[in-house]
Order: structure tokens, then C-alpha cells, then sequence
């Protein structure tokens, strides 16, 4: 049996202003076209649901923790009320009573205090 290779149909944006068809050989056919694994619509889309599922889960992370930052200065009697991230850092805003929290040490902190498991 005689094996049909196809191409890519992508077209592959190099840096400035060149661009060129993909030289990889199609592996899957979508409405008509061919594609290689990496250039796959379908795979695009998965592996972009992907990183948008976990920048969602990132920031459903980042957003426990802040509020436990806050819950944490409020405990601690700092008249906190604007935080901002920078880094891995959450600070409170003003010149005075500054709050500095490692994201990382709050996030261990707030594991230790089984404060997170409400939001997993
Ligand atoms: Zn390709």
C-alpha cells in the first residue's frame, strides 16, 4: 500500500518580514488541509485552553493568597487597604506601615494553616 504524504499547510512567520509554508510533513487532515502536530488547529486551540485554564488557576491562587494578606495585616493591626502585586511580592501602598508579604512564604504560611483547601 502506497503511503501519501501531504504538507503543512501552515505558514510559518519567521522574524521581520519573512514567512514560509511549513516544511514538515501533514499528519492530520482538518476541513480539507493538512497539518503537522505542532501546527494541528486543534492542538493549538487545547494547548491554548490549557495555558488559559492555568493563568485562571494562577490567578484563583494569587487572589486566596491576597486575601489572606489582607486577613493576615488586619490580624496584625496595619491599616492595610490597597495591596499591589509585584513579583512574587505583595505590598501594601502608602508611605508608612509598609507591608511587604513573599508570595511564596504566604503561600507555605496559608498551606500550613490548611486556609487554601477552600478554594482547591
Ligand atoms: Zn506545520
Amino acid at each position: 500500500m502506497a503511503v501519501r504524504l501531504h504538507d503543512c499547510s501552515a505558514t510559518v512567520f519567521g522574524p521581520r518580514v519573512h514567512s514560509w509554508q511549513c516544511n514538515r510533513h501533514g499528519v492530520i487532515e482538518r476541513d480539507g488541509k493538512w497539518y503537522c502536530r505542532q501546527h494541528d488547529p486543534e492542538a493549538i486551540k487545547n494547548r491554548r485552553d490549557e495555558s488559559n485554564q492555568q493563568w485562571r488557576n494562577k490567578q484563583r491562587r494569587d487572589d486566596a493568597i491576597e486575601t489572606e494578606g489582607k486577613r493576615l495585616a488586619r490580624r496584625l493591626g496595619l491599616k492595610a487597604t490597597t495591596y499591589w502585586h509585584h513579583g512574587s511580592t505583595l505590598s501594601k501602598s502608602g508611605p508608612s506601615r509598609a507591608l511587604v508579604i513573599d508570595f511564596d512564604e504566604l503561600a507555605k504560611w496559608a498551606e500550613n494553616h490548611k486556609r487554601l483547601s477552600e478554594v482547591e
